[in-house]
C-alpha cells in the first residue's frame, strides 16, 4: 500500500481491508504489487514502509534490528530493500504489539535465523488467537499464530538491544492501543517508533477487545513527550515521518473528544443517541472509511465505561 494516498479516507479503506491479516484478507490484498519504500531517517536508522505498519530499522558493522516486519508475503521484498543498505542479516525483530499487520513476518524472518522480541502479551495474543475490535461494529477475528511467529524472547517492561553501537529501548506501555505495546527508542540517533500508540491515518483503531483503551494510549503518548528531545523524529505505527508537534496534535484530539463522550455519559446519554447527535462533529477531518466517527463513538465509550465487547475469547 502506497502512503501517498490522496485522503485518510482512502488510506483507511485500505487499511481497514487489509488490517490484522486474516485469510480474508489476504486473499483481497495483491501483495505482488507491494513496493517496499526505504527512507533515511537519521543516522544509521531506516523506515520502510509497504503494506501494514512502518518498519523501523537499525543498520550497522552489527547487523541489522527492525522494528515490526508488515506481511508474510512482504519477507522476502523487505528482505531485498535491506541488502539494498547492507549484506549484514536481520539478526532481531522487536514487535511494537500483536496485530498482524505488524508481526506477519515473524515466522518468514524466524526462518531465514531473526530472532523476535515482544512484550509478554504480545506472545500470548500471537499464541491463543481471538477477536480484535472497538468493543462495537469494529471486529477482527485472528486464528491462533504458527509457533514459529511466536517471539522467542518476552519481556513485561522494557528491554534493550545493544547492537550497532546504541542502546535500542523498548518500553511497554499498558493498555493503550492494545495491552501488549511497546514504543521503541534510539536515543543515539534521535528517533522513535510509536507502534499504533500514534497513528496518521486519522482517529486510531484502539483495540479495546484486546486489552486497548484511549486512557493508556493518551498516557503513553504524553509520557512519551516528557522523555523525547524535542526535535526527535518520530516513526508512527501508519502513516509518514512526524515529529513531537504532530504527536502533540493527536493527543489534544484524543482529550478532547474522550472528554465530550465522558460529559455526554455523564448526562446518561446513550451510544446512539451520542451518534445521533454527532457530537464528534467538530472532529470530522479525523473520520476515515475504516474509524469513521461513529465508530471512534464506540471505542471512546466502550473505553471510558470498561465495556470489551462480548466476543472476546481469550483471558
Ligand atoms: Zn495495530
Amino acid at each position: 500500500m502506497r502512503r501517498q494516498a490522496s485522503s485518510w479516507g482512502s488510506l483507511a479503506g485500505l487499511l481497514s481491508v487489509i488490517f490484522l491479516g486474516s485469510a480474508t484478507a489476504l486473499a483481497q490484498q495483491d501483495f505482488s504489487k507491494v513496493e517496499i519504500k526505504v527512507t533515511k531517517v537519521s543516522g544509521n536508522i531506516y523506515m520502510l514502509e509497504g503494506a501494514g505498519g512502518n518498519i523501523a530499522a537499525s543498520v550497522g558493522e552489527d547487523g541489522i534490528v527492525i522494528v515490526d516486519d508488515q506481511y508474510a508475503p512482504l519477507a522476502e521484498k523487505i528482505q531485498a530493500a535491506l541488502k539494498g543498505i547492507t549484506d549484514k542479516p536481520v539478526r532481531f525483530i522487536i514487535n511494537t504489539h500483536y496485530h498482524g499487520d505488524h508481526t506477519g513476518g515473524n515466522e518468514p524472518f524466524a526462518n531465514t535465523g531473526s530472532t523476535v522480541i515482544a512484550q509478554d502479551n504480545v506472545r500470548k495474543r500471537l499464541e491463543s488467537g481471538g477477536t480484535a475490535g472497538n468493543g462495537g461494529s469494529i471486529k477482527m477475528e485472528n486464528k491462533p499464530a504458527a509457533k514459529g511467529a511466536l517471539p522467542i524472547i518476552t519481556f513485561e517492561n522494557d528491554v534493550t538491544v545493544h547492537l550497532n553501537g546504541e542502546d535500542i529501548r523498548a518500553l511497554h506501555f499498558p493498555a493503550g492501543h492494545t495491552d501488549g505495546d511497546a514504543i521503541i527508542f534510539f536515543p543515539k540517533n534521535n528517533v522513535v517508533h510509536m507502534g499504533d500508540d500514534f497513528v496518521r491515518y486519522g482517529f486510531p483503531f484502539i483495540d479495546v477487545a484486546s486489552g486497548g483503551s484511549v486512557q493508556g494510549m493518551i498516557s503513553a503518548m504524553e509520557k512519551t513527550l516528557t522523555m523525547l528531545p524535542p526535535d526527535v523524529k518520530v516513526i508512527p505505527g501508519h502513516g509518514a515521518l512526524s515529529n513531537l508537534d504532530d504527536v502533540r496534535a493527536f493527543v489534544k484530539m484524543l482529550k478532547e473528544t474522550s472528554a465530550v463522550v465522558q460529559t455526554a455519559i455523564d448526562r446518561k446519554q446513550t451510544l446512539e443517541q451520542m451518534k445521533q447527535a454527532k457530537i464528534l462533529a467538530p472532529w470530522e477531518k479525523f473520520s476515515g472509511s475504516f474509524i469513521n466517527s461513529d465508530a471512534f463513538i464506540e471505542t471512546l465509550y466502550n473505553s471510558l465505561t470498561g465495556q470489551k465487547g462480548k466476543f472476546v475469547k481469550h483471558n
